[in-house]
């Protein structure tokens, strides 16, 4: 409280959401906490291992096997028994949404892109600053997203988020289960054809569908099937190299912004853009990042006027998806229009569609579904 400018009544008074209870998870629900913090709310759908302990320092060997936020919650109250903490054990895709309406920060300390991108359309649509925060081995970088103030996720993703994972599964629906098969060869998995049959039926036809498949789908599987398939989730899991040291740095810094957001721009000069740390040379580079009108989740029109996309009459269906998959890198998009799912086979003449027509994309990489505005050619 010695610090100039320092308001602990707000801080005590807001509520902060962690997704992901990895390495640097726990690190910025320790600060935190430490700095005594409301409330916290901590998302996480793993338990502990024993290859976490040497990075994930809220946890010990008693706590192997157990969902973390329930260990974290533990040793975070020994810490500050002031803190109010909510733990849920879930894919942060399941939750309510009024519990991130609930809540004045959200930091996403999250390790793969799918989900990142997930928190970051539900922060920009809900209107909740949002601290993105991963690292790699020696490297860590930060963004802060305040919505439709500064860039997003997506306003620069083309360049950000690495090509293989937006584009990665782009060959879409037309699939066969033999494909899957291969693809789960080549990574040294073997299922029984029927298995994968099985998974096709319920539309699980990429590796990627495989790791990110949300809760809803897998209860149409039986319960053998979703047995098998946590086994292969576990083995698709990505296994990063990370250092303690570098999540203390990174986490550190992501502590501070979220602190600095909670007070408003009264203390301290919130980050708005990217900060890339490199441990092998000590180097921090700030990137500036101009928030683009443009954006496919927080541009000015997405929501009034849906986002232009060119199409012909002649376009099948699944043209179209193709279209968007490379457009806006969603690799699993189902169209609906006027109330319907379209058909891959269709051609948007035989669907009746007319110049400016709305249409909207339903994809896991998106909380709410994205309008989309079908411009046909001129000469048509
Ligand atoms: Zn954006």
């Amino acid at each position: 409280m010695r610090i100039e400018g320092w308001r602990q009544d707000k801080i005590s008074e807001s509520t902060v959401m962690i997704v992901g209870v990895g390495a640097i998870g726990c690190e910025v629900a320790k600060n935190l906490a430490l700095m005594g913090l409301g409330k916290l709310i901590i998302v996480d759908n793993d338990v502990v291992e024993v290859s976490n302990l040497s990075r994930q320092m809220l946890f010990t060997d008693e706590d192997v096997g157990r969902p973390k936020t329930v260990a974290a919650s533990e040793k975070l109250v020994k810490m500050n028994p002031l803190i109010k903490i909510e733990q849920y054990y879930k894919d942060v895709r399941e939750l309510d949404e009024n519990l991130f309406r609930s809540v004045d920060v959200v930091c996403s300390c999250l390790d793969n892109w799918p989900v990142r991108r997930w928190v970051n359309s539900i922060c920009v649509e809900l209107d909740k600053p949002l601290v993105d925060v991963a690292m790699e081995g020696l490297y860590a970088n930060l963004q802060v997203v305040l919505p439709r103030k500064t860039a997003c996720l997506e306003c620069h993703g083309e360049n950000l988020i690495p090509k293989e994972v937006q584009l990665a599964e782009c060959t879409l629906r037309r699939r066969k289960p033999e494909d899957l098969k291969k693809d789960l060869e080549e990574q040294r998995i073997y299922l029984r054809m029927e298995l994968i049959e099985k998974l096709f039926s319920v539309g699980i036809k990429t590796i990627f569908d495989l790791k990110y498949s949300q809760a809803q789908v897998l209860e149409r599987l039986d319960e053998e099937t979703r047995v098998k398939l946590r086994e292969v989730q576990e083995l698709l899991k990505p296994k990063m190299p990370a250092l303690q040291s570098v999540a203390a740095t990174i986490g550190g810094l992501a502590s501070t912004e979220v602190v600095k957001i909670i007070h408003g721009e009264e203390f301290g000069k919130i980050f708005k853009g990217l900060i890339v740390y490199d441990g092998y040379s000590s180097r921090f580079t700030k990137v500036r990042l101009e928030r683009k009108k443009e954006c496919f989740v927080c541009g000015d029109y997405v929501k009034t006027e849906g986002v232009e996309i060119n199409v012909s009459l002649d376009d099948k269906v699944i043209d179209l998806k193709k279209k968007i998959a490379e457009n806006f890198g969603i690799p699993d998009p189902e169209i609906l229009y006027k109330k319907w799912k379209l058909e891959d086979e269709q051609t948007l003449r035989e669907i009746g569609v007319r110049d400016g027509d709305i249409a909207y994309i339903e994809t896991s990489r998106r909380f709410t579904p994205l309008p989309l505005k079908l411009i046909i050619a001129k000469s048509e």
